[in-house]
This record gives structure tokens, C-alpha cells and sequence, in this order.
């Protein structure tokens, strides 16, 4: 089968979050299955940099900045494809704001063309397949393909509701979409309009990326306003869990660690940990247990539930925090601050850092994932196969893949769950991880259970494939 990804980020070339490893892993599982895939990005400067590209043709069209289409590769045998467009894309900062973090203003534009050239070349394709747009900076390829009347199938996936591109009818006149498109029933969301919801009304196969995520967003609560549309689609709604790239994120054959291990010779983490506390500052006791973030910093992922009980912890000289993150200042404020009054015991580091990322997995005893929400969630996946105890809220993708550990299921249990979004229930639930972390044999069994799960990509690959077929692709 023939299949285009169409995606604002991607893995390694350019990420801020969960969806850049999806795109970067997700189309390398569908080769491995036999399929013919591509992925559409657009040039910015680290994309561009991973070049040199080879050109394939002049994709300029007219009202819109001169553009080439260029090839190149992605491992695995994914063929990527780059939207090379300097005046949109050749910027710096983030993919969708200036080094301030202030959106660009023509952000409904670039990502207007951007969806509209993910059209283009889905139709241009004498070979057919189905189009795969992911999140709302693609959520207008659908509209095209629509507007267009292509004879093409398409697949939208949500990979977080909460971001919805929505912008002014003003700003509709200028994207080149049908005005018969702009009513309840099309791309209009309350007297303005949505690049997310184009996405869900005009493909044929809505995807989330976990099975309770996709139950949690037909819910006012859950469904950032777009429950009613969703329900109205429910039937073509799909939970597919995201799956995790082993092949960046192994214990067994990490090169961030100081000290590779594996579920048999999880002894040896003891000495990332060791690596980790010299290297953030924190007193190198091996027995405490070493609570690891790395989040953005949100109100989504929860962290401002988490200080006071991590205050009260760190005063008890109970446990360990090192954190890596980035987001909403002041959060990123009263963790630094944290930091200053507990030295030896509290490591943060603001910003966003790759390498840090895999230290930390490697060598924290537990990974802290308190979401008020979460689609998926890829670091609680991450902790799970470097023995790294998952502490997460009961939602989305953290229900479908942590086994709460209750006392009395030893064999199975992978972590730690909470259920109320509130400081209490969040403080008890360390108090249960301190606990078990007094057994070293009951933690070092609960690490084993959390290794040994398999959330590899092949199973997601296959989902996806499987739903392409159903809405008509060949
Ligand atoms: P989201 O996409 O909502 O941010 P996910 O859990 O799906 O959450 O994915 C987050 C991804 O970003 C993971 O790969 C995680 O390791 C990475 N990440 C988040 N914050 C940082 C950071 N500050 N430094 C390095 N990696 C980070």
C-alpha cells in the first residue's frame, strides 16, 4: 500500500513532543510490513540541515511564497519529503512560534499550504494509497482532498484535542478553501473556524492514540469542544495506541547510559543512577528512591499538583526529584525554586534536552507522569522498559499501559496509579512507591514486569494499515 504521512515534526529532524517520535517510528513499522511510505515535512532550518536533499520538482503556486519539493530518506526506508518554502519555513525558533514562543502570525498560512501541497501530492500519486494527516497543522490536507473531490482515502489522527488551530473568518478568505466548507457542519467552530476540526469532518478515518483517550474525547470534559462532532462521527473513531521505538530507547544498547542493562541484569542500573546523581548535583545515596520528570510543563501534564507533595517528600528526605522540562514559566519558577531550597536532594534543569532524557530513564528508580489528560503519553512507555517505575494518573494512554501495583499483584503489576487529579490522591500514591521501594525485591520484580511488556511498533503498524483498507485504500 501506498502512504503518505503528512506531519509538523518528525523524528530525529525536528520535535517537540510525542507526535515527532510517532512520525519518526510509526511509517518505518508500515515499511517493515512491505508498505510504500513517504512523510511530508515542512524545510525549516533543522530539517533543512539534515540535507543535502535532492530536488524533485518546483511545487510554487500562485499567490503563494516559491516552493521546491525536495527527496531524501528516512531510516527504515521511509522516503521523506520537504517542503522546502523559505519564506514560510525558513525561521527560527520552534516549528510553530519565534525564539520568544510567540506563535507566528501567519501560522493559519503556513500550515494552510502546508496541508494543501499534503493534498496535492496525494492526488498527484498514480500509485494511490491514502493520505495520513496528523494533528491540526495537517488538518486541512482532508479539506483539499475534499474540496477537490479527489478520489483518494484519508486518515486523521488526533494526537492531542486541546490544540486546534483555530483562526478568523477574515483569515478563512485567504486559504483558498470552498465557502460552502464554512458552516456547523464543515470547518466553522463557533463563529471562527478550526484547522482541527477540517481534519476530523473531512477524512474518512478518525484515529486517537490510546483506546481510552479516544472514549475520554466523546466527552465534554475530555473533548475540548468538538465531543458533539466526535459522537456525531463515533463509528469512523479509532483508538490506536502509539508504540514505542525500541531501537532508540533500550536500555540494553543505550548509549546515553553509563551503564547498559536489561531486565536480567537490572543490578547494573544501579551505576546510571549513580552517573545521574553526580552529574545533576544530588547527594549519590543509592537507597532513596529517585523520582525522574521529563514533561513539558503544562497545566495538561499535571506538575502543578505535584509540588506540594514533592515539597513535603523532599523535607522528609524521602525521596530524590531530577527534572527536565520546559513550558508555562511559572511552573518552570517554583521547580527551580524547589531546587534551590532541597540542594543535594532536588535536580531541575529548564529546557529541552535529548540526551539528559535518556539519562534520566536510565537512572531514576521512577518516572512521574501526573496528566490531568494525556492522548498516549510516551514517557511513562519509556519508563517501563528501563525498569523505571511509571507514578501516572488513571487517563488516556497511561490507563492502557500501567498495571497499578495494589498489594497484592506482584506478578503483574507495572507502576503506580492515582485516580483523582489532586494533590492528595498524588501524595498517597508516592507514599505507596516509597513503600514498595523499601523491598528491593518487590521493586526490582515490578521493574522486570514493566520490561518485559512489548510496546513495540509492529502491532500499531498493522492497526493502521488494517483501517486504511476499510476506508478504501489500495
Ligand atoms: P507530549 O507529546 O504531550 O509532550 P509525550 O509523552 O507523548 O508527551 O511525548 C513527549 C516526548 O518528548 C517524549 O519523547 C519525551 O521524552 C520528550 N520530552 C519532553 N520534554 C522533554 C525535554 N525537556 N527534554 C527532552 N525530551 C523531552
Amino acid at each position: 500500500m501506498r502512504i503518505l504521512h503528512v506531519a509538523a515534526e518528525v523524528h530525529p529532524l525536528i520535535k517537540t513532543g510525542g507526535l515527532a517520535d510517532v512520525v519518526g517510528s510509526l511509517p518505518a513499522a508500515q515499511v517493515a510490513l512491505g508498505h510504500e511510505v513517504s512523510v511530508l515535512v515542512p524545510g525549516y532550518p533543522a530539517v533543512m540541515a539534515a540535507g543535502p536533499f535532492e530536488f524533485q520538482y518546483d511545487i510554487s503556486n500562485p499567490g503563494e511564497p516559491p516552493a521546491r519539493l525536495l527527496r531524501g530518506e528516512l531510516a527504515g526506508g521511509v522516503e521523506l519529503l520537504v517542503l522546502d518554502q523559505p519564506y514560510y519555513f525558513e525561521r527560527p525558533g520552534s516549528p510553530y512560534t519565534d525564539e520568544q514562543g510567540n506563535g507566528w502570525p501567519d501560522n493559519y498560512r503556513r500550515f494552510a499550504h502546508f496541508g494543501y501541497v499534503g493534498a496535492r501530492l496525494s492526488q498527484l500519486d498514480d500509485r494511490g494509497g491514502v493520505l495520513h494527516a496528523h494533528d491540526w497543522h495537517a488538518g486541512l490536507a482532508p479539506a483539499y482532498l475534499r474540496a477537490a473531490l479527489a478520489d483518494r482515502a484519508s486518515c486523521f489522527t488526533i494526537h492531542n484535542i486541546a490544540y486546534q488551530g483555530r483562526y478568523s473568518v477574515a483569515e478563512y478568505a485567504e486559504v483558498g478553501l470552498p465557502g460552502e466548507f464554512y458552516g456547523y457542519d464543515g470547518i466553522e467552530f463557533h463563529g471562527d473556524w478550526s484547522f482541527l476540526k477540517a481534519g476530523l469532518v473531512y477524512s474518512d478515518a478518525i484515529t486517537t492514540v490510546s483506546p481510552t483517550y479516544a472514549r475520554e474525547i466523546l466527552t465534554p470534559e475530555f473533548g475540548f469542544g468538538l465531543d458533539g462532532l466526535l459522537n456525531y462521527r463515533r463509528r469512523d473513531l479509532h483508538g490506536i495506541l502509539n508504540g514505542v521505538d525500541y531501537t532508540v530507547w533500550d536500555p540494553a544498547s543505550d548509549a546515553a547510559l553509563e551503564q547498559t542493562y536489561d531486565a536480567k541484569t537490572l543490578k547494573r542500573k544501579a551505576v546510571s543512577k549513580a552517573a545521574l546523581q553526580t552529574a545533576v548535583g544530588l547527594d549519590p545515596v543509592p537507597d532513596r528512591l529517585l523520582v525522574g520528570v521529563v514533561s513539558r510543563l503544562t497545566v495538561q501534564k499535571g506538575f502543578d499538583l505535584a509540588l506540594e507533595p514533592l515539597e513535603a517528600l523532599l523535607a522528609d528526605d524521602a525521596l530524590q526529584l531530577v527534572l527536565l522540562g520546559s513550558g508555562a514559566g511559572d511552573l518552570e519558577a517554583a521547580f527551580s525554586d524547589l531546587a534551590r531550597r532541597f540542594p543535594g536532594r532536588c535536580a531541575v534543569q529548564i529546557g529541552y534536552d535529548e540526551l539528559q532524557a535518556h539519562r534520566i530513564f536510565g537512572g531514576a528508580d521512577a518516572i512521574l507522569v501526573p496528566s490531568r489528560f494525556e492522548p498516549c503519553g510516551l514517557t511513562q512507555m519509556y519508563g517501563l522498559r528501563y525498569g523505571t517505575l511509571p507514578i501516572v494518573r488513571r487517563t488516556g494512554g497511561l490507563a492502557d499501559t500501567v498495571t497499578d501495583y495494589n498489594g497484592k499483584n506482584r506478578a503483574a503489576a507495572t507502576g503506580f496509579i492515582f485516580g483523582a487529579a489532586s494533590a492528595t490522591a498524588l501524595r498517597r500514591t508516592l507514599g505507596r512507591a516509597i513503600k514498595a521501594y523499601a523491598e528491593p525485591a518487590l521493586w526490582r520484580k515490578l521493574a522486570q514486569n514493566g520490561m518485559r511488556q512489548d510496546f513495540g511498533w509492529e502491532r500499531a503498524a498493522r492497526a493502521y494499515v488494517d483501517l486504511y483498507a476499510r476506508i478504501g485504500a489500495e
